[in-house]
């Protein structure tokens, strides 16, 4: 027979953790299923700037698990498995995972996002530690700091021109000799004195010295 909770969360990442948090603490038996490590994509983040009560910042790894310690403390279950299906059966939701399958009233699904990635040598290594998907996320990182953005469309020139209110310079690396952005983004890019343009170039690899180029 299978084990029925109140609700499961799928993904346990920031939503995730937080859904459980929520949950759990009203009083529901809630298990949350992730796939990975609990975390999310947050903890790779070498250090979070942006989350309220850390005047210092804190590293995605530790705020995570601080998240997940605080749900658990109100009745959070957490299990490793892959949710590879969801069905209704008898009236109830039936969670089918790789590790057998569980019976919900109500399903959450956070199951995140990823991003697309150049999947070039170095860039695994370095994530969270000078490559990053997110600039408004990361961009007061590389407060004074050269920055590579890689692309040509309209997300590149959005985030060079937020990079470029940190970044000393910003060298946006395009793989054509021509841009699809927007023409109003282009003019703004191209207007903008701290971007530089890299035409026809590809990436083929992320290199650093220390792991740690920010
Ligand atoms: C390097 C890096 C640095 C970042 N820095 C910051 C920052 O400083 N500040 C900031 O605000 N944001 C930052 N972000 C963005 C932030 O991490 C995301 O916005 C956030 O993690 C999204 O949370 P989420 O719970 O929605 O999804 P995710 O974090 O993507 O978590 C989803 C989880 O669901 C799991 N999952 C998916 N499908 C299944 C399944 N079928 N079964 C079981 N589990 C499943 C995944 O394994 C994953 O763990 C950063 C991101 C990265 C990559």
């Amino acid at each position: 027979m299978a084990k029925k909770y109140q609700l499961i969360v799928v993904g346990g990442g920031p939503a995730g953790l937080t859904a459980g948090l929520y949950s759990a603490r009203a009083g529901f038996t809630v298990l949350l299923i992730e796939k990975e490590v609990i975390g999310g994509q947050i903890a790779n983040a070498e250090r979070v700037d942006n989350y309220p009560g850390f005047p210092k910042g804190i590293s995605g790894f530790e705020l995570v698990q601080l998240i997940q310690q605080q749900a658990m403390n109100h009745g959070l279950e957490t299990m490793s498995g892959e949710v590879t299906g969801l069905t209704s059966r008898y009236g109830n939701n039936m969670v089918i995972t790789t590790e057998g399958d569980f019976i919900a009233q109500a399903v959450i699904i956070a199951g995140g996002l990823q991003f697309r990635k150049l999947e070039v040598l170095g860039e695994n290594e370095f994530m969270g530690r000078g490559v990053s998907y997110c600039a408004t996320c990361d961009g007061p990182l590389f407060r004074d700091k050269t920055v590579a953005v890689i692309g040509g469309g309209d997300t590149a020139l959005t985030d060079a021109l937020s990079l470029s209110k940190f970044a000393s310079l910003v060298k946006v690396i395009h793989r054509r000799n021509q841009l699809r952005a927007s023409k109003v983004l282009q003019g703004k890019a191209r207007a903008d004195p701290k971007i530089e343009f890299i035409w026809d170039s590809v990436v083929t690899e992320v290199k650093g010295e220390k792991k740690s180029p920010i």
